[in-house]
């Protein structure tokens, strides 16, 4: 007798990735978004390790981002910080990090959803192995302010097709805007949680970029 096997017997959990130069509520309500749209048991939060993309800028230590990253999540239950990243040494990528995920018994049955904003899945045919990564991931694409969704056609047809779109209320903000405002001595209040927010004053981060 065939074994009917569907997808419903498969876990899936969200991948958020990012630099969190601080975490704010964008990336927040973006993984929240996406964990009610798809019924994700969980989010898992990557912070970068040493960013491909941003080689050259100025970015916060690993360990003041993975704190942020944690104090903002914590409070919720689906949540959860990893260090895959974060512990590596050298550039991050994508790929291996999915490799190393999909490696791990815990996650044998688990179909992962890489969380993106607009921005990133943009720049997506500079990643490493772009075609590799959504065939081993479902990838999610959610508006970010001052990206149009027609720009989406940019995109090469193999990798815009396999992109799922999530329409998401737009927030303005973005962890460039909210360095500047530290370092400009504009409040930060309500852009992120109160945690992060005391977090960057008690470090004193972001004052001399
Ligand atoms: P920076 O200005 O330093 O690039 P950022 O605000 O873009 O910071 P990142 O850490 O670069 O934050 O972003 C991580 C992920 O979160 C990316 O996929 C990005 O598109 C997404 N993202 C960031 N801010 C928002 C937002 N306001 N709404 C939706 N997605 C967002
Ligand atoms: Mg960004």
């Amino acid at each position: 007798r065939q074994k009917i096997m569907t997808n419903s017997c498969q876990r899936r959990i969200g991948i958020m990735g990012g630099t969190f130069d601080p975490i704010h509520y964008g990336h927040l309500r973006a993984a929240d978004e996406a964990h009610a749209a798809f019924g994700l048991s969980e989010v898992i939060f990557v912070p970068t390790g040493q960013p491909p993309h941003k080689a050259g800028e100025k970015v916060s230590s690993s360990g003041d981002r993975y704190m942020m990253t944690v104090l903002a999540t914590v409070d919720c239950p689906y949540f959860s910080v990893s260090r895959i990243e974060i512990d590596k040494t050298g550039k991050s990528y994508t790929i291996d990090t999915l490799r190393q995920l999909k490696a791990m018994p815990e996650y044998h049955d688990t179909e992962f959803y890489f969380i993106t904003g607009l921005d990133a899945v943009l720049d997506i045919v500079s990643w490493k192995n772009p075609e590799e990564i959504m065939s081993m991931c479902k990838f999610v694409a959610v508006s970010r302010y001052g990206y149009a969704r027609s720009r989406m056609e940019e995109l090469p047809e193999d990798l815009r097709s396999a992109i799922i779109s999530l329409e998401i209320p737009l927030l303005a903000i973005s962890s460039t805007g909210l360095r500047e405002r530290v370092r400009r001595d504009r409040s930060i209040r309500f852009l992120v949680p109160p945690s992060v927010e005391h977090y960057i004053r008690k470090k004193s981060l972001y004052r001399d970029i």
